[in-house]
């Protein structure tokens, strides 16, 4: 009697078990869809974007390359400057660009709670829907600092997809020459990347681009919104 009690009782801790790492690695999976670092590596789409914006300058200059090639973008901004620099952001919007949510402030996300968290969401986000009538769909942690899970829970109940970035950094933001920003990426750009770069605060971003978008043009890659890059 005790021996088939004691067996019993190991079958049910076995099942709980066995359950219970059913679901952590389940919720691993849901995380790995909503943290993206690349679109798909089969084809030669990539995506540029451009976060700390809008800026009155730099923006309108980007807009001017991306215009100029008749690509689209995708900038992360952030809500305190969309709110000081609106013109920039509602062209950006006008012209087909995709406009993601970089938080208000662009605090380090890990150093706050979870209702904080949410707030810097929601009030760029609520600025984001007033300025361009849109409610984003994509949000990138600044200095790409975050916890995990976290995040991941809060940006399920918010509705958002969180994008990263490809592992080339051209580290504009700390105005490195125009040669070595172009460079970096022309020579290790792979199908399905997302590059990053800045409009804010950056000396020789939009150059480089002029580099960048013609090279890649013609080693057969198209530029793509983050969206259309991971909806392919
Ligand atoms: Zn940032």
């Amino acid at each position: 009697m005790r021996k088939t009690n004691k067996s019993v009782i190991m079958i049910i801790i076995t099942m709980i078990f066995t359950a219970y790492s059913f679901i952590i690695v389940y919720s691993l999976q849901e995380n790995n869809d909503i943290f993206i670092k690349n679109g798909s590596r089969n084809e030669k789409f990539i995506a540029l974007t451009f976060d700390d914006g809008p800026h009155p300058k730099e923006t309108n200059e980007v807009l001017d390359i991306l215009d100029k090639y008749n690509i689209k973008g995708t900038f992360f901004v952030v809500g305190k400057h969309a709110n000081w620099y609106s013109e920039s952001l509602i062209r950006a919007a006008k012209e087909g660009h995709e406009i993601g949510n970089h938080t208000f402030n662009h605090p380090d996300i890990t150093n706050l709670s979870n209702g904080d968290i949410k707030k810097e969401i929601k009030d760029c986000e609520d600025t984001l829907v007033k300025l361009t009538g849109k409610k984003p769909t994509l949000f990138r942690p600044p200095y790409g600092s975050y916890t995990q899970d976290k995040l991941g829970q809060i940006a399920k109940e918010c509705g958002y997809k969180i994008i990263l970035w490809t592992t080339i950094d051209a580290k504009d933001w700390r105005n490195p020459p125009v040669a070595q920003i172009s460079d970096t990426i022309t020579n290790n750009v792979q199908n399905g990347d997302i590059i990053l770069l800045h409009d804010y605060g950056t000396k020789n971003t939009v150059k480089a681009l002029d580099i960048i978008i013609p090279t890649m043009i013609k080693k057969g890659y198209k530029f793509v919104t983050v969206s259309e890059l991971i909806n392919k």
